[in-house]
């Protein structure tokens, strides 16, 4: 018989009733340090303070309003964003997916309102991400997450990671956007160089075509940046957001210049929740705390120490990691063992990680962690790889 949850998730026996800062408590008692952070979204822990404070407030004062009127949590959120980024202007989603949908259709609508309307197609890459809608799986286009599901929506092509000459022989008179996570998650943290993404945006440039970042992961601070694209110096056109932004809310946006925002006027694109009073309240509390220089400073110190003692980690267990991946605080350990294996024995030191393609347990802490908790995390994933050497033995 069918569970009463549609049964798409496989999930680990695990009950987490509390959390606090970095930790995640058990039913049963048991604290889990929390490296996986929800996948990159509960980006200042568990129950801050002041996100609580901020959540219970607008809770008190107003839920939800529809965009048919101005909402000004909203309206103090973009203004930020529009502060401390490249872009002019955000639409708010409630997702990672639902700004790619954006993200697509503003790039679609733009060449549509230049009077190009062949310019449709839209080059993405293999082992990318942009979420379970229509348009991202058929953007990601990975056999594993569009069998069954099709007719796709036309008009993407994906191209090797990283690969600047199959980028540049794909482009054509049909391209109207390039799309790409700067630091793949999913797809393993595979980083794209910063020379890469300087190449991909002169390239744009040369043809016109628009280039859609989707920061969904990567952005917001992870990095050891407010946004990752800024350690290469190069701005988009188009950013999706979610994850981090809303610090446990849901909560997405896509930000634009006002160039790519052209075709996007009233009208032509809506959501009942979207820029919904909860969660911009709660964003504009999250964007105050993590855009701050101070706190993106603590996060690359934080990133070093991690990597250097993940680093000496990989050197005492060669038979169980090859080697460390991503920067900032969303890294990888790429494993010789099956991941899932090295992710169970984390469970069982009572640590959480996240499993990746190409065989990477994700670690993505709270991004307000503190030392003692990365010292922590490396005794436990020491023990953890030694449990695995353990069971190793005995299997051979
Ligand atoms: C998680 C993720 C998405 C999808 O976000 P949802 O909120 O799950 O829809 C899109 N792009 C990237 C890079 C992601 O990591």
């Amino acid at each position: 018989m069918i569970s009463s949850v549609l049964p798409t998730y496989s999930r680990a026996p695990l009950n987490f009733v509390r959390g606090e800062g970095s930790w995640l408590i058990e039913a049963d008692g048991r604290r889990f340090l929390d490296f996986g952070s929800g996948i990159a979204v509960n980006a200042l822990g568990h129950a801050h303070p002041a996100l609580v404070a901020r959540l219970k407030h607008q809770a008190e004062t107003l839920w939800h309003v529809s965009n048919l009127y101005n909402i000004s949590q909203q309206q103090d959120l973009a203004d930020k964003l529009v502060d401390l980024t490249f872009a002019d202007t955000v639409f708010f989603t409630n997702s990672g997916t639902e700004s790619c949908e954006l993200a697509v259709k503003m790039a679609r609508k733009y060449w549509y309102d230049h009077g190009q309307p062949e310019k449709v197609d839209i080059i993405a890459f293999e082992g990318s991400f942009h979420g379970r809608s229509s348009a991202g799986i058929a953007a990601a286009g990975a056999e594993k997450l569009t069998k069954g599901f099709g007719p796709l929506i036309p008009g993407f092509v994906q191209v090797d990671w990283a690969d600047h000459e199959a980028i540049t022989s794909s482009i054509t008179h049909k391209t109207a956007a390039i799309i790409i996570e700067p630091l793949q998650g999913e797809g393993g943290i595979r980083p794209l160089p910063d020379h890469c993404l300087r190449k991909l945006r002169k390239l744009c440039d040369e043809h016109g075509v628009l280039l859609i970042l989707d920061e969904v992961q990567c952005g917001v601070g992870r990095t050891g940046k407010f946004f990752a694209h800024e350690w290469s110096g190069i701005t988009p056109d188009i950013m999706m957001v979610a994850k981090g932004i809303g610090g446990g809310f849901p909560l997405g946006a896509v930000l634009a210049t006002e160039n790519a925002a052209f075709g996007m006027t009233a009208g032509t694109h809506g959501s009942t929740y979207g820029g919904n009073p909860l969660a911009c309240a709660v964003g504009c509390s999250v964007v105050e705390h993590i855009s701050d220089p101070s706190f993106l400073e603590d996060v690359r110190r934080k990133s070093a120490l991690l990597i250097q003692s993940l680093q000496s980690l990989v050197s005492s267990h060669p038979e169980i990691f090859e080697d460390v991946r991503g920067y900032g605080l969303m890294l990888g350990l790429k494993c010789k063992l099956q991941n899932t294996e090295v992710l169970a024995a984390c469970y069982g030191q009572e640590l959480i990680t996240v499993p990746a393609a190409d065989n990477v347990i994700r670690l993505l802490p709270p991004l307000n962690l503190s030392d003692e908790e990365i010292g922590e995390a490396i005794l436990r994933l020491d023990n953890a790889a030694s449990a695995c050497k353990e069971t190793l033995k005995e299997t051979t």
